[in-house]
């Protein structure tokens, strides 16, 4: 049943957004709901595995089934989306997981920890100059004492399988309404690298970083665009004034406009990811930014267990 829900989903719903400062500004505006491509979370308010987490695992955890491995090891944050999300998948399809964590141990676990604790995923904890260290080396360690029936999946989860699942969002919403801009969230910069690969190379895709000085991602996504599809288009830009104070952080103004949003679209964002997205789209929106008649798909890539971390 579960595997199922992996391989037989239907394409997450592709809505239009009112707002009458979209009507006199002469756009169209769409959100590509994939926060609703969503594998329930056993007793949460918020599924743990959703939108871009969902995309990536999929392939991943087809991976790890048709090679028999037994367990999945990944690494990430103390609010790694990621990390709760290999916790829930490790649950549900029935692998052992083990979450290598920067920096801890904590003398209380945060929401994501706990949840990934509940889950089962047994956490380590690394101080951030070895966790550097490992990142530089490609997430390979032998000193580690990784079992060697663990698939490893690197730092949020971006590597080649998850690019091939990120590129089936792009076909998705391909087949539902084209756009002349995209927008997307960025952590490490693995979805927007997939998306890239599938979208064609007429429109434009802009990254909002969710961190400060995110502009040395493009790089990253670059190298992952020429591995996977040379041919694919580069039309990409970084919109890097809207990571506030920087990743996991957020201030009043952010939690407002989440708020509002939620209050005028009914649509939940989270504060890490996609509420700094949402604000930035609609900052530019108001900043004139997008020509009259375009047409704009804003892709919500889930991340709602994070607002369990939310006061
Ligand atoms: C993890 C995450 C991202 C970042 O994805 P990358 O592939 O690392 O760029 C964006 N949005 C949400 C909601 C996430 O959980």
């Amino acid at each position: 049943m579960s595997w199922d829900m992996l391989l037989g989903h239907r394409p997450s719903p592709l809505e239009a957004l009112r707002d009458p400062i979209l009507d006199d500004l002469g756009l169209r505006v769409f959100v590509k709901r994939d926060d609703l491509l969503a594998i329930p979370a056993l007793d949460e308010r918020f599924p743990a595995f959703s939108g871009n987490k969902w995309r990536k695992l999929k392939y991943n955890l087809l991976e790890a089934r048709s090679l028999g491995y037994e367990g999945l090891l990944s690494y990430g944050g103390a609010y790694s989306n990621h990390i709760a999300a290999v916790a829930a998948a490790g649950r549900i399809f029935g692998f052992k997981t083990i979450g290598i964590i920067r920096g801890g141990p904590y003398p209380t676990l945060n929401p994501t920890l706990d949840f990934a604790h509940r889950c089962g995923m047994q956490l380590r904890y690394l101080e951030p100059a070895a966790f550097k260290m490992l990142r530089n080396a490609g997430w390979q360690d032998s000193t580690l004492d990784v079992p060697c029936s663990y698939l490893t999946l690197p730092e949020g989860g971006s590597n080649d399988r998850a690019l091939q699942g990120c590129a089936e969002l792009g076909l998705e919403i391909l087949s539902q309404t084209p756009a002349d801009y995209y927008c997307i969230s960025c952590g490490t910069g693995g979805t927007i690298a997939g998306l890239c690969t599938s979208l064609g190379d007429t429109p434009v895709i802009m990254g909002f970083p969710a961190l400060r000085n995110g502009g040395f991602l493009l790089g990253d996504i670059k190298d992952w665009i020429e591995k996977n599809n040379p041919a694919a288009q580069r039309n990409l830009r970084l919109e890097t004034a809207y990571a506030f104070a920087g990743y996991g952080r957020w201030d009043n103004r952010l939690l407002e406009f989440m708020h509002d949003f939620h209050q005028q679209h009914g649509i939940l964002l989270d504060q890490v990811y996609t509420g700094k997205m949402f604000f930035g789209v609609f900052d530019l929106i108001r900043q004139g930014q997008f020509p009259r008649g375009a047409t704009i798909c804003i892709i919500h890539t889930g991340g709602l267990q994070g607002r369990n971390g939310l006061p």
